[in-house]
């Protein structure tokens, strides 16, 4: 989004006279802003806010609703694979170019653990946020309804994989939530949950450094969170979190957040990759030795030149992302106009992490931060990153309004199957799994 977005402000001229063309193909027609995933997860910002509408922002650009499944680049072409191409039975369209910009991302890095594929969630994109807020809620009721203790045990245990933003930050604000929410329930405590992380190394958030990840360790300890350093998650079949410390817990919550791996598009190219599967590119974030075709992002391998040592990559992350986008298109502007190409070159400043509700850790610019003032940065430096004015004055306002109003601990899973209620009143089989069927109706 940020390169079409520059892309078609610098090719202002070119585009009104039809002498270029932007096309950019998405699945959905919106960007997400993932940084703000676990504050959605959390209630704190609407899922509507935390996403860009595409069609509204791109307004110069041809919007193709689709995934793109493979790229021939020797051709100059991409295959398509549209909602409509699905429908006609074809394998996909084919997508003409001169100039390729690939940014698809990571995907979620899964390891063969049994029961995982089947019982485990992700925390990537905005409905799995949402489907997470809703299911945890959903197995308060569910605690707070039943009278076996074993049902009520395991609907109360959450565990998550992965001590990376994405599990540090997803299950600080989702136990902060349940905490809060649990004080609407006769009988359901805080201290009646377990809330377990699970991480294989021997420290979280990395990036935030090795004390404030030390701090970060004990601020979730006090909250009774119950941290596993090196532990990995051995098995979650039959509803059982099995860990490598021999740990047994019934659960029916397996977040899994042990890190990402690059996206499976990159393999049905004909473009180099590195051994990790990332795109091979240059300084200039053209991929290394071809022509006309362009990479940022999760899924490039960047060569990081601030570095001190030598082959070091840029690290996926959104501060490296956003800043390649915007390189990225300038310097295709620059191809276009046979000018010198720029350096893609940025110093990682650091990191801001939000542990739940005015708790926060922030490493930047040398600075250590905890607590109120880090969260306070979390806040002010994700809402000066967030795409458009427009998002920016909704995200506040809603800060704002939540200053002011109880939080919200409404679950809507039941938007996930809005015609569940008509099939069982015309007679059709109700749904079988009560957590996906919140009004009980099985
Ligand atoms: C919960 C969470 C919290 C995070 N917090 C932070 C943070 O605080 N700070 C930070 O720096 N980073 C953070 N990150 C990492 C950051 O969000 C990513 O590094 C960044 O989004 C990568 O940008 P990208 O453009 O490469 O990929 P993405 O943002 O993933 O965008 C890729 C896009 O490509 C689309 N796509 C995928 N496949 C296809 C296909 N076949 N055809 C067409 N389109 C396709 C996807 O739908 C998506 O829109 C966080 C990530 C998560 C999950």
């Amino acid at each position: 989004m940020y390169t079409a977005l520059r892309l078609q402000r610098r090719l202002k001229r070119e585009l009104e006279r039809d002498e270029a063309e932007i096309t950019v193909v998405t699945p959905d027609p919106y960007m997400t802003y993932q940084p703000f995933l676990p504050e959605a997860a959390a209630g704190a910002i609407s899922p509507r806010h935390v996403v860009v509408p595409l069609r509204r922002v791109l307004d110069r650009c041809r919007i193709v609703i689709g995934e793109a499944t493979a790229v021939d680049h020797a051709k100059r072409t991409a295959t398509v694979a549209t909602l409509a191409t699905a429908e006609e039975g074809t394998g996909g369209q084919l997508l003409p170019y001169d100039e390729l910009v690939l940014a698809p991302g990571s995907v979620s890095r899964t390891l063969p653990v049994p029961g995982l594929a089947e019982h485990g969630i992700g925390f990537k994109s905005l409905e799995e946020a949402i489907g997470l807020r809703n299911h945890v809620i959903e197995q308060m009721d569910i605690a707070s309804s039943t009278r076996d203790p074993a049902i009520r045990d395991a609907a109360l245990t959450f565990v998550f994989v992965g001590g990376g933003f994405a599990g540090v930050e997803a299950l600080g604000e989702l136990e902060d939530m349940a905490r809060y929410a649990a004080r609407y329930y006769h009988n359901v405590q805080p201290e009646d949950m377990k809330w377990i992380l699970v991480e294989a190394s021997d420290r979280v958030l990395p990036e935030v450094g090795e004390e404030m990840g030390r701090y970060t360790v004990t601020e979730l300890r006090r909250r009774n969170i119950d941290v596993r350093l090196r532990t990995r998650l051995d098995s979650c079949a039959d509803r059982v979190a099995v860990l490598s410390d021999g740990a047994r817990f019934p659960t029916r919550t397996v977040v899994w957040t042990a890190g990402v791996k690059p996206h499976p598009l990159l393999a049905a190219t004909d473009l180099p990759r590195n051994d990790r599967g990332r795109l091979k590119c240059t300084p200039e974030l053209t991929v290394e030795g071809t022509a006309h075709a362009w990479a940022a992002g999760d899924a490039a391998a960047v060569p990081d030149v601030t570095a001190a040592e030598a082959g070091r990559e840029c690290a996926p992350n959104a501060q490296h992302a956003l800043r390649q986008a915007k390189v990225l298109a300038d310097n295709i502007v620059h191809t276009l106009r046979g000018e010198p190409l720029t350096t893609y070159e940025h110093a990682y400043v650091g990191s801001v992490a939000s542990l739940g509700l005015h708790k926060g850790v922030a490493h930047v610019y040398g600075r250590k931060l905890k607590g109120y003032p880090a969260w306070f940065m979390h806040r002010a430096y994700h809402l000066s990153r967030v795409p458009t004015f427009n998002r920016k004055a909704r995200v506040l306002a809603e800060w704002a309004l939540a200053g002011l109003f109880k939080r919200e601990i409404v679950s809507l899973g039941s938007l996930e199957h809005p015609r569940a209620e008509f099939e069982l009143a015309a007679g059709g089989k109700p749904p079988q799994d009560p957590s996906h069927n919140p009004k009980g109706s099985s």
